[in-house]
């Protein structure tokens, strides 16, 4: 092709214009990159770039622009921190669902993360006893504190709650029975469905009751030879209201200890502290499940207990030693990650009164309407600002929710910011607030809120450092203004 020919198809290379790989590696800002990150990452990345400018020359779209050293020299960089951009990223949520399963739960106190990073950093005693010098055992990091915080005889930890009814149901009713109320045949999320766990467990499940009402009389009559335990499932991700009755753990457990069979429970969100006492939704803890008479209590560690993912197991000497020894305790066993997390989260009820500030799932849930809506009022000039004039940002009252299983019928009162676009008519909202939505969610530092009622909604409950937000407002405009 002559140079003639070139201008007159509008400056197009083809494929003999590209550069070899070797002249590619070879430009002083491609050779800039390698100490950075070595030869292996920038000579794939230099490889999958030429791959695709041939490809755009075949199809005749590829300018000469772009095979100036200068460009090919930055598309290269930009490929290498692309593909080393992290898929799991920090976010803000301002869902207004403060234990959000999608966005990680809980977050971490401040103490568990220096303790984490502490024992990451090296080598540890996770298995190790410093005392004797010879072998250990993970459990007993935590199991004396969750013993001295639940007054349990014993206590086991494992990868979630899921998988601690799941051990918990093996190793204690495999072959044999268990007997759950059909008001309590729930599914928790995902695969986990009761009845299917039950069945994985190798236990025969024996349903008992009916949707709405479940009688002592009627785990009474179930009762046989072949059983090993009654289930008690905490249903706190949905509410039966009008005609209904289930039996407590405490009027079971006269009955479990006459008939010779074990009571189990698995309270999901396991607050360890009186929330009530906080003026939230009342959750039943494990202390009062073991004083009720329940042999065996389960719950999550990333829920109100506002620690890392585990599954907590507390109950008597004799089951939890049963359910450790169970095979699948290997399989499931917690990692040295969350494992140290948990211990230093543990460490902060044995000071409770530090917990409201320490501990961000409880600090969030407790935060007032007003110190919310002072937050909100805070962030309102400057949103207004860098929306205007395509959107109207108002101060608005909302409602929280607990999240993760907690009661979606108990509401937090909350506040924030309700944005509307400015349109002559209807046509177009849900549109323009998607736009709004996917821009917010492509700021370097993610804003998830959420879309109803012709309006996007951002709940400022969990936000700590308004500093964060706001620096991020001018990146905001320019992707959803232009300017
Ligand atoms: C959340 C929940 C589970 C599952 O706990 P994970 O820690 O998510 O595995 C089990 N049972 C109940 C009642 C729950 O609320």
């Amino acid at each position: 092709m002559s140079l003639d020919e070139s201008v007159v198809h509008g400056s197009k290379a083809t494929v003999k214009d590209l550069p070899s790989i070797d002249k590619l590696l070879r430009l002083p800002s491609v050779q800039a990159l390698i100490p950075l990150h070595g030869h292996t990452l920038v000579a794939a990345q230099a490889r999958g770039l030429v791959d695709g400018l041939r490809a755009q020359a075949l199809a005749g779209a590829l300018d000469v622009a772009a095979l100036a050293p200068d460009a090919l020299g930055q598309a290269v960089a930009a490929r290498v921190a692309a593909r080393l951009a992290p898929r799991m990223r920090r976010v803000i949520n301002l869902t207004g669902t403060v234990i959000h399963t999608n966005l990680g739960r809980s977050v971490l106190p401040e103490a568990a993360i220096r303790h984490l990073t502490a024992m990451m950093s090296g080598p540890n005693n996770l298995e190790y006893d410093i005392a004797s010098g010879s072998r250990g055992d993970r459990d007993s990091i935590v199991e004396g504190l969750l013993c001295d915080i639940t007054g349990a005889e014993a206590a086991t930890v494992v990868n979630n709650n899921a998988a601690a009814v799941l051990l918990s149901l093996a190793a204690l009713s495999a072959g044999r029975e268990a007997i759950v109320s059909r008001g309590e045949q729930v599914e928790i999320g995902g695969a986990f469905r009761m009845p299917d766990v039950v069945a994985s467990a190798g236990a025969h499940m024996v349903e008992v009751g009916t949707t709405n009402r479940t009688h002592l009389a009627d785990y009474e009559r179930a009762i046989s030879e072949r059983t090993a335990l009654l289930m008690k499932i905490h249903t706190s991700n949905y509410a039966i209201q009008g005609f209904t009755s289930s039996v407590s753990e405490a009027e079971l457990a006269p009955l479990a200890r006459a008939r010779g069979v074990a009571l189990v429970t698995d309270l999901g969100s396991g607050s360890l502290i009186d929330m009530g006492k906080y003026g939230l939704p009342q959750e039943p803890t494990p202390q009062q499940m073991l004083l009720d008479g329940c042999d065996v209590v389960t719950f999550s560690g990333d829920k109100l207990l506002g620690g890392p993912q585990a599954g907590l197991i507390v109950g008597s000497k004799e089951l939890v030693t049963r359910i450790r020894k169970h095979p699948m305790k290997r399989a499931l066993r917690l990692s040295k990650l969350p494992l140290a997390a948990l211990e230093a989260t543990l460490q902060l009820y044995l000071q409770p009164e530090l917990l409201i500030d320490q501990l961000p799932t409880l600090r969030w849930l407790t935060r007032s309407q007003e110190t919310v809506a002072a937050t909100a009022a805070s962030l309102l000039p400057a949103f207004g600002a860098a929306l205007a004039p395509r959107f109207c940002v108002t101060l608005a009252s909302m409602q929280s929710q607990i999240g993760s299983g907690s009661l979606p019928v108990d509401r937090l009162p909350s506040s924030g910011l309700a944005i509307t676009p400015v349109l002559s008519g209807k046509r177009g909202v849900g549109s323009a607030l998607d736009a709004l939505a996917e821009a917010l969610r492509g700021l370097p530092l993610p804003v998830i809120g959420r879309i109803a009622d012709d309006r996007l909604w951002l709940d400022c409950r969990c936000i700590d450092d308004p500093a964060e937000l706001l620096g991020q407002l001018h990146a905001l405009r320019a992707a959803v203004i232009g300017d």
